[in-house]
């Protein structure tokens, strides 16, 4: 077991969360399922990493002790470098008009806590093999134009 040096290559999530054991809890899960994980309990911070390291997917946790993950999501999804990220929005609050206001800031789709782990991990993986296949039609696109 120590001597497995085998590095992580799946897709990258960045996981924001300020409760310690639900982010431990996402990162060991995660983690196991292949992915390379980067992890913040803060908004400003998220979206400083989510500049820097352009993660595959962003799991946001709605309520953070500095500004909410629907601010957070507002900055990502008005800058260019950023607004392709899908968002997953993780809340702990479900009430009448939450998914309407979560989805009005950017964030692709909502969970509410607690979540289901196996429900949560197919629609991380439908998200992330999404962008992969876009991708492959970029690069097929790329080829018909270098074949006209
Ligand atoms: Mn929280």
């Amino acid at each position: 077991m120590s001597g497995d040096t085998s590095t992580p290559s799946g897709p990258t999530i960045l996981i924001v969360e300020d409760n310690e054991l639900n982010l431990k809890l996402l990162n060991d899960l995660l983690e196991y399922h292949g992915y390379t994980i980067l992890a913040t309990s803060l908004g400003e911070a998220a979206v400083e990493l989510a500049r820097q390291h352009k993660p595959d997917l962003i799991l946001l946790d709605i309520q953070l002790p500095d500004i909410s993950g629907l601010e957070a999501a507002r900055r990502l999804k008005a800058e260019e470098q950023t607004r392709a990220i899908p968002i997953i929005a993780l809340t702990a609050f479900a009430m009448q008009g939450d998914e309407t206001k979560v989805l009005a800031s950017g964030c692709d789709v909502y969970v509410a806590k607690p979540f289901n782990i196996a429900e949560l991990i197919n629609m991380i993986a439908r998200y992330t093999s999404k962008k992969a296949a876009v991708n492959r039609l970029t690069v097929r696109a790329a080829l018909t134009d270098c074949a006209g």
